[in-house]
């Protein structure tokens, strides 16, 4: 290994020590907003609720029946739902009748093995959190805290795989500047078998791909392999606004040219770039994912959160199981 290596180690080494220091209380902002939504509410009415509080994707569920926390609403649950009305077109009146508290009924008709709802404790090392959620694949995760006295569940917030990243990338920048490898060299990231789309290619069409490969965007390219944009799984949340369900032939196109004016926007590196330089990149903007190019903007892999995670998280350690 050359002195290159040794410093990425030395680098990787230093955050894990320090996401083992830190809670995932520490990770959260002084102030924020937190959109709970109760388990008995229409899920159309839920897409409203989404749609006008521009920026939040996902929302705890709260069982007032039971005064409990009943798991996490994300786009997934309307993609599930999308999926339902695809094998049941007949029944678009039950759709649209659909409380929150039926997904998990809406999961067992399609098929789909439910993500396993785990949550964590605030004052617990982040390191457990970041743990937990690349062991499930969550996304996101709740900090769900117990009141010693009632033993009535309140949920804190949520944090996301990119609140710990730019936690990382903003507290521990003498860390990620020593990940001087390139990430092409490191094969972050998926290079093969990639799932693309074009601007004419239906939403629907986009959807089941995105549902095929378990992924959570899908690049958006030309017939030279150009990329033009990124199809996101919240990109679906607008498409059915209104409980529309019957609109999802309209091309990628028009939905993307409906996008809302804060969107991100998409985030490209090349196989040359390195993660110090990611993580400046996460620590002053709202990244989801980076789409990987060449210098004529070929599509050549996406680097995903989780991948940068797992790596940062699992890669050299001895139960190394960075590719499961
Ligand atoms: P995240 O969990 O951060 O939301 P994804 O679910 O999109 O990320 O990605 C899961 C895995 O699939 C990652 O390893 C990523 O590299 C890969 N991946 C993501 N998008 C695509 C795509 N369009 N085609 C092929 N692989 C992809």
């Amino acid at each position: 290994a050359g002195p290159l290596d040794k410093e990425q180690m030395q680098g990787l080494r230093g955050i894990r020590e320090f996401l083992k220091v830190r809670t995932s209380y520490d990770v959260l902002p002084l102030s924020f907003r937190l959109v709970v939504l109760d388990n008995d509410l229409l899920i159309k009415k839920s897409l409203n609720i989404l749609i006008q509080n521009a920026g939040i994707v996902s929302a705890p569920l709260w069982d007032s029946h039971n005064s409990t926390f009943a798991g996490l609403l994300t786009s997934t649950d309307y993609i599930n739902v999308i999926q339902y009305y695809c094998q049941f077109p007949d029944q678009l009146n039950q759709v649209d009748q659909f409380r929150l508290c039926n997904l998990r009924d809406i999961e067992k008709a399609i098929g789909v093995v439910p993500l396993e709802t785990v949550s964590v404790h605030p004052m617990r090392p982040l390191y457990e959190a970041c743990r937990r959620m690349l062991k499930t694949r969550a996304r996101r995760i709740p900090l769900v805290d117990t009141d010693d006295e009632t033993g009535r569940q309140t949920v804190v917030s949520v944090i996301t795989q990119y609140r710990i990243l730019k936690f990382i990338a903003v507290n521990n920048e003498q860390h990620t500047m020593l990940l001087k490898k390139p990430v092409g060299e490191l094969g972050l990231g998926t290079y093969t078998n990639m799932a693309t789309a074009t601007m004419s290619s239906s939403v629907l069409d986009v959807i089941h791909l995105m549902v095929k490969h378990n992924i959570s965007a899908v690049p958006i390219i030309n017939k030279d392999y150009k990329l033009l944009n990124v199809f996101e799984a919240v990109d679906v949340i607008p498409c059915i606004r209104g409980g529309a369900y019957d609109e999802l032939s309209a091309t990628v196109g028009d939905a993307l040219s409906n996008r809302a004016e804060d969107f991100a926007g998409i985030y490209t590196c090349g196989e040359d770039d390195r993660l110090d330089s990611i993580f400046d990149t996460i620590r002053k903007s709202r990244v989801h994912r980076l789409i990987v190019v060449d210098d004529d903007s070929r599509l050549k892999g996406i680097i995903s959160l989780s991948d940068i995670l797992k790596y940062v998280l699992l890669y050299g350690e001895e139960d190394d199981n960075i590719r499961s």
